[in-house]
């Protein structure tokens, strides 16, 4: 199951902007998620590449207790954003190489879905 799944089967996403901290870990249920500031680094195939980006401040809520990181909408959208950002910059800078979008989805499904792997 990959973490874009499990947000769209979870309805309680779409309610995560008005429920106020902490909430309950999915992972460990403990009552310990606050929001946090990290450093991240996200990867995704992008238009037959793989675009990866820094991001030094990503606002996810994150688990005190295990560590669990809460890939919501509202992070979803930032990741997205600063994606956008690096395939814009990307795409300046040369043109998209041909043959080989499916090696490059490939990578960007996997590394999404390491971190829930580990559980
Ligand atoms: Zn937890």
């Amino acid at each position: 199951m990959t973490p874009e799944e499990t947000a769209a089967s979870e309805p309680v996403a779409a309610r995560d902007k008005k429920r106020p901290f902490p909430w309950t870990c999915p992972r460990c249920l403990q009552q310990q998620v606050h929001l946090a500031v990290i450093p991240y680094r996200a990867e995704r195939g992008r238009g037959g590449r793989l675009v990866s980006v820094e991001i030094p401040a990503l606002r996810v809520p994150k688990c005190a207790h295990c560590g669990e990181l809460l890939i919501t909408y509202d992070v979803d959208d930032q990741i997205r954003l600063a994606l956008d950002v690096a395939a814009n910059q990307m795409a300046k800078q040369q043109p998209a190489l041909p043959g080989r979008e499916s090696a490059n989805s490939q990578d960007a499904k996997e590394s999404t879905t390491q971190s829930r792997a580990t559980a």
